[in-house]
């Protein structure tokens, strides 16, 4: 993190930073001075000085009232949610310019800024880690004078960037993986990984021309959940990550399902943040259902807080050079990255989907 500030120095961005924000991720506020920042210790002082705040976290209201009129804000927001209108009416109320770091389109150009992959693929990695250290078994193969244990049995339910990376991350631990998108163009990528892809005896293809999933069929979901259920019965873990922007996450695996699990396995799902894709899950907890191990826990980037933060710092780091000129603020509005994740600017929502949902 302290090279991306150094980074920003070098393109005239100057950067100040609240007193101990780097704790978390074993950063000292003197690595930070070093690497040519300014550190705040009260952080009125920090948002009233500055044109542009970086957040990790959503602003919250108390956050927003401390916005000077005219600031800017680069932040998640998931302004298409709506549970977060509040807050980009408030935002436009304030006069402030929102950046929204999780509508930044998902293209190539602009996979560096990319923060819903980089967080996507440490919780893909952690989820792993999580189910391992819950499942009262060994992951890979063993041949041992004290008998030969089987191989646990991974189904990850959602083959995205987080999925991936569970899929890959379980196979190096030794376990045998299926999974199952809707998109079925993930396939190929999930058998390159070594895993094995789950079938649906059907034509329909669920990916938009965004590359993202849309709703299925009743049809569609009706095989699906055969599939599913057929498969989720042979798991020691079960590993979803299924979601749909803007919309509640699917139920993919039911009550029944989870009864039909041997008392032991575990699932960890990875959509609990979006009301989860087990119909057991409580979101942000961790419960016991059916002798079956259900973790919801939000934020599981923070459990691997160093790289993280690295990872975000270096998509800010890539955002801001997109934004910035000469060290100051200057937007394109013609540009489809900057047009993709600006939200509220001068006054009004200038996103035309958000605007349309409030
Ligand atoms: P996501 O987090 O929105 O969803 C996770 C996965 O769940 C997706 O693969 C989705 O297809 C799947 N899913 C949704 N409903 C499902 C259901 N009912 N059953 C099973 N699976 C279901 O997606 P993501 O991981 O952020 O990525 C989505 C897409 O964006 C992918 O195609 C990814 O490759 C693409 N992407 C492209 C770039 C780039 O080109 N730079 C960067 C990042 C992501």
């Amino acid at each position: 993190m302290a090279d991306s500030v150094k980074r920003l120095a070098a393109k005239k961005i100057e950067l100040s930073i609240e007193s101990g924000a780097g704790t978390g991720s074993c950063v000292s506020d003197d690595e930070f001075r070093a690497g040519g920042a300014a550190v705040e210790t009260s952080g009125d002082a920090l948002y009233a000085s500055s044109d542009v705040i970086v957040r990790l976290r959503q602003p919250t209201p108390e956050s927003i009232a401390q916005l000077r009129e005219g600031s800017a804000l680069v932040s998640p927001l998931f302004p298409l949610q709506a549970q977060n209108a509040p807050l980009v009416r408030a935002l436009a109320e304030r006069k402030v310019t929102t950046i929204a770091v999780d509508m930044i389109p998902r293209t190539t150009v602009a996979q560096m800024m990319d923060v819903l992959s980089s967080q996507a693929t440490i919780a893909g990695y952690y989820a792993v880690l999580m189910a391992a250290a819950a499942l009262p078994k060994f992951f890979p193969m063993l041949m041992t004078a004290a008998g030969t244990i089987a191989p646990s049995r991974v189904l990850v339910l959602g083959a995205g960037v987080a999925g991936l990376q569970a899929i890959g991350t379980a196979r190096r631990l030794g376990a045998v993986v299926e999974a199952f998108d809707v998109r079925r163009v993930v396939k190929e990528q999930v058998e390159s990984l070594g895993a094995r892809f789950v079938e649906v005896d059907s034509d329909e293809d669920a990916q938009t021309a965004g590359g993202y999933a849309k709703e299925t069929s009743e049809a569609y979901k009706a095989k699906q959940a055969e599939a599913i259920a057929r498969h989720v019965q042979k798991a020691d873990v079960v590993i979803s990550t299924a979601l749909i922007p803007g919309q509640r996450a699917p139920i993919l695996v039911t009550e029944d399902m989870v009864k039909s699990m041997r008392p032991g396995s575990v699932i960890v799902d990875l959509a609990a943040e979006q009301q989860g894709n087990c119909a057991l899950t409580e979101p942000g907890k961790s419960v016991v259902a059916h002798g079956v191990n259900i973790l919801g826990e939000f934020d599981l980037p923070s459990r691997v807080a160093i790289h993280a933060s690295q990872m975000y710092a270096r998509n800010m780091e890539k955002l801001l050079f997109h934004l910035c000129k000469d060290g100051a603020l200057h937007l394109d509005l013609e540009n489809e990255i900057t047009r993709g994740c600006l939200i509220t600017h001068a006054g009004d929502v200038v996103h035309p989907k958000v605007k349309e949902r409030l």
